[in-house]
């Protein structure tokens, strides 16, 4: 997953939606802190509860699409 968006910041506590890189499935309103264990470990291992993938775990029986970049104004960091 990444994060798409985050709002309702408190100090280094926030919400955030993160989105699946893979399928797209997007999961709102989770609680996170801003550090960088949250960053480069909890948000890329977190398993999309639609395709079960996560960003570090890369599937072997398929060829992943290339990801576009593309540009989100609501992407803070
Ligand atoms: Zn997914």
């Amino acid at each position: 997953m990444k994060i798409s968006k985050t709002y309702d910041w408190r100090g280094e506590d926030f919400r955030y939606d993160a989105t699946c890189e893979h399928c797209g499935y997007m999961i709102t309103n989770k609680e996170g802190k801003d550090d960088f264990h949250l960053y480069n470990q909890v948000i890329p291992s977190m398993v999309c509860p639609n395709c079960n993938r996560s960003s570090s775990l890369q599937p072997t029986d398929e060829p992943l699409p290339p990801i576009a970049p593309e540009h989100d104004p609501n992407i803070t960091i």
